[in-house]
């Protein structure tokens, strides 16, 4: 057994290295340098935690792992000394005698890992204790967590990220490995330029989350879709519901909690300490809802998860992607779920339109956005979309050298909400072309755009005061549409504006100075109008059609196969797993994993041996733990 694999037995109880673990771990406890693209909950901590471990028994010293996530620093490390590993942190939480505490055990070759955030990395303290450590031949590997944090085209960019150029600039000669879990291919350019990592070797995962369902329902009283999603189908569970803004976060938050949820607000707006305490009860109690602002997320590790929920559409596919990846790290059933809109195109568009950024960058957020668009109206398979948007094919698993390993492509993953109950379409190619040409009739008639109310009200033959201020019962269109419901005519806008044949057009309102949106034709709409592209739309369907019956009490996700007896014991072993965490300070997922719980409960283990075998039972776990479980263990 080589020693990586002795290593993940012992120490952390697991039987194998999943996927690209294995040579990511060997290249670099060998000093090789690596870029790691894995998604999120693929076990990127054990890329570097296991090298670090193999490393320091070598005689390299100690492994300093740059992480931007001060909030969580005490958990992660809280986790390696439950593991029995000896690590630490620094950041601005410590107080003056603990920092110092921390520095001399790093000097005398105590630590094996050590948690920092980059801005004190950089500081000429902690660079001096880096030379010195790098003198004696003490100074292991660098592993720079979250490593999208340098790219401003990632969507957590942390200027602090680009003064890590002095890792290489300085510390020439000691390993790197960077790891992330987005990976759009500007980003990725991006990182390994800044971190130079053009030598080094590059994991590329396959991104498939498989336990992930991804759904996008189309918004009509979001609040109580909400409620109806979780209610039915997640009650009693974790989830996460980002919201654009702070206002919004505790509207709802609130909301939520008047029905019984066990909700809590989380932005940056909040006092620091109400923002800790609401995190730490997130991934210490059972059951939490956390609405939140995008502020909210990273890092966070808790593994049960089980629902991630948008009422607002995000920026782009990445911010997407990143914020859903934090369902179900456990592997376990898991659901991401977006409600979207018109008014989502229109806010996107006009964030963009209004940000004091340059018109070039611009650009490129608007193509992101519309690449987001594009898999809001889609009505084929979500999960293959995703997957092409970073490069990838469903079903061709990516190979270390970008080879694709298998020639099949997919076109159903089977569990994403197209893939489930394929929409019923209609085809509003006629109604789009009558929608553009009305907006082109008007706007020939005056000279002026129109918001959508009224051009529909046009379209649509109403005779509102608007359309006899502007004689707009006289255009040649008016009355054309008057077959499709207004519902129908909204899902045709979007469409368009999704793809690029509306746009935007900002204008002041004469009466009352406020600026609103008014709908202009776009490049895209020369195809449509000549009726070169079909306007595929999904068929509206009645919000209450799923077929899901509600779920009885909170079933645990984990737990769900047990038989009676097990499910005794599963309970048992959660109450006195909670005691132990709270004893510790640290969340219980820490002390065990659910699936280690059930899976002790269902063997029913007698003796130390047999309790050996479990998954997540690393040597040190079992030392300190075994007897109590087997005494948890016989009260069932
Ligand atoms: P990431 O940082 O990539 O999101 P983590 O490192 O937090 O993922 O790992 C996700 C989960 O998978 C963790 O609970 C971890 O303990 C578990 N895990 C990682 N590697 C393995 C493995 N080889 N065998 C079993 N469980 C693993
Ligand atoms: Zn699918």
């Amino acid at each position: 057994m080589s020693s990586a694999q002795s290593i993940l037995r012992a120490v952390f109880g697991y039987e194998q290295f999943r996927g690209p673990q294995q040579a990511i771990v060997s290249h670099v406890i060998n000093g090789g340098d690596a870029l790691v693209l894995m998604p999120t909950g693929g076990g990127k901590s054990l890329c570097y935690q296991v090298p670090a471990i193999a490393r320091q028994q070598l005689g390299h010293g100690v492994t300093i792992v740059v992480s931007p996530l001060i909030a969580l620093m005490h958990d992660q490390v809280g986790a390696l000394h439950e593991a029995g590993i000896s690590a630490a942190f620094l950041n601005s939480t410590l107080s003056y005698d603990e920092t110092q505490e921390v520095e001399l055990r790093l000097q005398s070759g105590d630590i094996t890992l050590l948690y920092v955030a980059p801005e004190r990395l950089n500081t000429p303290r902690f660079l001096g204790l880096l030379d010195d450590l790098l003198a004696q031949g003490k100074l292991s590997l660098f592993a720079i967590d979250e490593a999208h944090c340098v790219s401003q085209w990632g969507h957590d960019f942390r200027p602090e990220y680009r003064a890590l150029t002095v890792l290489h600039q300085r510390f020439a000669s000691v390993p790197r490995i960077a790891l992330t879990a987005t990976a759009d291919a500007l980003t990725r350019a991006d990182i390994i330029e800044r971190l130079q990592l053009e030598a080094a070797q590059h994991f590329i995962s396959s991104f498939d989350r498989p336990n992930i369902r991804y759904k996008i329902a189309e918004k009509k009283d979001v609040t109580n879709q909400l409620l109806r999603f979780i209610e039915r189908e997640h009650e009693g569970e974790a989830g996460v519901v980002y919201c654009q803004s702070r206002k919004r976060v505790e509207e709802l938050a609130q909301t939520l909690a008047q029905s019984g949820i066990n909700a809590l607000p989380y932005h940056a707006g909040l006092p620091q300490e109400m923002r800790q305490n609401h995190q730490d009860r997130f991934l210490r109690e059972e059951g939490v809802v956390m609405c939140a602002t995008i502020a909210f997320g990273m890092g966070i590790n808790k593994p049960d998860v089980r629902f991630v929920a948008h009422v607002d559409m995000p920026k782009n596919i990445e911010g997407y992607y990143q914020e859903t990846g934090r369902a179900g790290r456990d592997g376990l059933p898991a659901d991401a779920w977006m409600a979207y809109g018109l008014s989502d195109v229109v806010n996107q568009r006009r964030m963009i339109d209004e940000s004091p950024a340059e018109e070039q960058f611009k650009q490129v957020m608007r193509g992101k956005l519309d690449a987001l668009l594009g898999l809001a109206e889609a009505t084929d398979c979500r999960r293959i979309r995703l997957l092409a948007y970073f490069g990838e094919r469903y079903g061709q698993e990516p190979s270390l050298d970008g080879k694709p390993l298998q020639a099949v492509g997919r076109t159903h993953c089977g569990n994403c909400d197209n893939c489930l109950e394929p929409p019923a379409l209609w085809d509003g190619t006629d109604a789009a072309r009558k929608l553009l040409s009305t907006i082109f009739r008007v706007h020939e008639a005056s000279g002026l755009t129109y918001g959508a109310g009224h051009i529909m009200d046009v379209l649509r033959g109403k005779e509102t005061d608007k359309v006899a201020q502007f004689s707009h019962e006289k255009v040649s269109t008016f009355g054309i549409g008057k077959d499709y419901s207004e519902p129908q005519l909204r899902a045709v806008m979007r469409q368009l504006l999704a793809t690029g044949a509306l746009g935007l057009h900002k204008v002041v309102s004469e009466n009352s100075g406020h600026v609103f949106d008014t709908l202009c034709l776009a490049a895209g709409s020369r195809a449509v109008l000549k009726g070169e592209v079909q306007v595929q739309l999904r068929e509206a369907v009645a919000a209450s059609r799923s077929k899901k019956p509600s779920k009885k009490s909170a079933a645990n996700a984990a737990a769900i196969n047990l038989g009676p007896d097990a499910q005794v014991r599963f309970i048992n072993l959660k109450a006195w797993r909670a005691e132990v965490a709270k004893s510790h300070n640290l969340p219980a997922y820490v002390i065990f994993h659910d699936a280690t719980l059930a899976s002790i409960a269902e063997l029913n283990p007698q003796s130390l041996q047999e309790l050996q075998g479990v998954s997540g039972m690393g040597a040190k776990k079992l030392d300190a733990y075994g007897a109590e479980v087997l005494r948890v263990v016989a009260l069932g």
